[in-house]
Order: structure tokens, then C-alpha cells, then sequence
């Protein structure tokens, strides 16, 4: 099918933009990734950044915790990266151990280390439209819809999910591209009323087949961030399907989004670097 959004492709080319910045501007950028814990979902997760980091030349840091540490030498290290100059960018892997307040330890991490972008003066500038680092995922899919020309500019954008670190941040980057916004959520009543008005559809929500194709108008542009486990198998948000017989452009699952989050990252690493030197 020629609809499909291939983020896989567009990936690529981001990393080996970054791969050749680095090369020819010969820095080395360095990622500290902070782990407390054993969870299994956060270790892959921190893996496959890793194998990202070294393809392109980022120097990558694994500090892991057992859950047992408390919260005040998880802290004292986030302060000693943000005083280590040859650290250009550090993440706390998410979720925390319960009992951790997420909040306080994020908001530790200097702001211009702060490559997911969720510290307070981050989130901040991102609604006052300034210079900031953006969360990964909303980037990735602003690069999606950036790469197939997708044109926002008074369009009816809905958005399924408004989470701090999906939804909330797309809010700001859509209206930054003047797009007119509809958000759901799970309190939301009429969902299809929304969604059946969207020129570009949204979906973060972490339910599979929430979105069906009679929710739908012909033509739509889908991008599904959701990433749902069934057995083996990923499935997204949207039934994909029903959906793409409809949709003039889609994101699959796997092979949309989340390739893409892990190539923003990278470019928000060298971002880093950049705002430091
Ligand atoms: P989250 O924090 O659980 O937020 C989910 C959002 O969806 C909330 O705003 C929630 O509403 C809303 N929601 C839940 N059920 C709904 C329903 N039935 N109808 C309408 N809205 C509903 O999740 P998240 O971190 O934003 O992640 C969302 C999905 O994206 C997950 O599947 C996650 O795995 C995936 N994800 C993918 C990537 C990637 O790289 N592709 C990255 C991050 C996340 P309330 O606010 O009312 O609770």
C-alpha cells in the first residue's frame, strides 16, 4: 500500500544526518541513561538506545540502580552529571520504582541536559514557543508529518491522549504549526464526533482498536503512537486494517512512531551538546 508512513525510512535519514554531523564536526556528544530498578520493558528500551548512541557516535552511559537506593543518591547523581562537562545529556528512564517522586527527581536534571524534555523549564518554553528540547515523541511525530509534507495550517487536528509526555507537548507543537485542535481523553463522551472532523487524527491513548474505521472520515492522515502487547505482537491505537482502506496516509505499528522517538533522541543529545558548546 502506498499510504503507509514508513518510519523506519525517515528514521534512517535522521540518524544518518546525526551520524554525519558528528563525524564531520568531529564531537562526541555522551548520554547518561539512569535506570532504578529491574523492569524489563525499561531495559530493552535502554538496550536499543544504547545500539542507537554507539551507530552514531554518542558515547552512552548505563547508570543503574537497584530499587533499594534511595531517592536522595539518585538525586546526588543527577547532580553530579549535571557537573560532569563531558556529559552532554541525561534521562531517567521512566517509570520509577514506587515511592520515587518522578517530579522532584526529573526537575533535578539541568534543563540543558535535559533530552526528554520534561523538566519544568523545558515544558515552559515549549509554550512559550522558545528554543527548548522537546520530549521525543511528539518531535518524531512532527518529523513524520513534516516528512510527507502533511500541512497543518488550519486544519482540524484531533488528539486522542493528554499525557505529559505524548499528548500535552503535541498540544503545543500542533498550535505552534497553527493547526485547530480537538482533544480527547478518557472522559470524553461523543469520541467519533471528534474524530470523525479530523484532517489529521492523533492517537495516544494505550487502547488497541480504539480507533475503528466508521470513526473516520475518507482521506484522513492516522498517526498512531499507541504501543499495546498481545502476546508476541504490537498493535497500536488504531485498527489499522479497517482505518487504512480510509486513510490517505497511516503510521503502522511497529515501524511509525517509535522508531522515530529513538532518532529524536539522538538528535536531541547532539542538541545538547550544541547548546552547552
Ligand atoms: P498515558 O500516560 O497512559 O496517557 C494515555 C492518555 O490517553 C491519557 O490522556 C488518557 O486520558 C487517554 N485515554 C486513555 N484511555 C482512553 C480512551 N478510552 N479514550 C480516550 N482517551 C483515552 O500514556 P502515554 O505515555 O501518553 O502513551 C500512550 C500510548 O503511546 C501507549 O500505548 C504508549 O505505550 C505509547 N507510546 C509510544 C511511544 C512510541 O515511541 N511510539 C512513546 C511513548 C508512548 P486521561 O488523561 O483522562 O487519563
Amino acid at each position: 500500500m502506498n499510504n503507509i508512513i514508513d518510519g523506519i525510512k525517515i528514521s534512517t535519514e535522521i540518524r544518518k544526518d546525526i551520524k554525519q554531523i558528528i563525524n564531520e564536526t568531529k564531537i562526541t556528544p555522551a548520554l547518561a541513561v539512569i535506570q532504578v530498578g529491574d523492569n524489563k520493558a525499561s531495559s530493552i528500551y535502554i538496550k536499543n538506545k544504547k545500539k542507537a548512541c554507539e551507530e552514531v557516535g554518542i558515547r552512552f552511559e548505563h547508570i543503574k540502580f537497584n530499587d533499594t537506593i534511595s531517592e536522595e543518591l539518585v538525586i546526588n547523581e543527577i547532580k553530579r552529571l549535571n557537573n560532569d562537562i563531558s556529559i552532554n545529556g541525561i534521562l531517567v528512564q521512566l517509570p520509577l520504582p514506587l515511592g520515587f517522586d518522578e517530579g522532584k527527581i526529573i526537575n533535578t536534571i539541568s534543563p540543558v541536559k535535559d533530552v526528554d524534555g520534561l523538566t519544568y523549564q523545558n515544558v515552559g518554553n515549549l509554550v512559550l514557543e522558545n528554543d527548548c528540547l522537546v520530549p521525543c515523541t511528539p518531535l518524531g511525530v512532527m518529523e513524520l508529518l513534516k516528512a510527507y509534507n502533511v500541512r497543518l495550517s488550519g486544519k482540524n487536528v484531533c488528539l486522542v491522549g493528554r499525557s505529559n509526555l505524548v499528548g500535552k507537548p503535541l498540544i503545543q507543537l500542533l498550535l505552534r504549526n497553527d493547526a485547530t485542535l480537538s482533544i480527547c481523553h478518557s472522559k470524553s463522551l461523543d469520541i467519533k464526533n471528534h474524530t470523525k472532523q479530523a484532517d489529521v487524527l492523533i492517537v495516544a491513548a494505550g487502547h488497541p482498536n480504539l480507533i475503528t474505521k466508521d470513526m473516520v472520515k475518507d482521506g484522513v492522515v492516522i498517526i498512531d503512537v499507541g504501543i499495546n502487547k498481545e502476546g508476541n505482537l504490537l498493535r497500536g491505537d488504531v485498527d489499522f486494517d479497517g482505518v487504512s482502506k480510509k486513510a490517505s496516509l497511516i503510521t503502522p505499528v511497529p515501524g511509525g512512531v517509535g522508531p522515530m522517538t529513538v532518532a529524536c533522541l539522538l538528535k536531541n543529545v547532539v542538541k545538547a551538546y550544541q547548546i552547552q558548546n
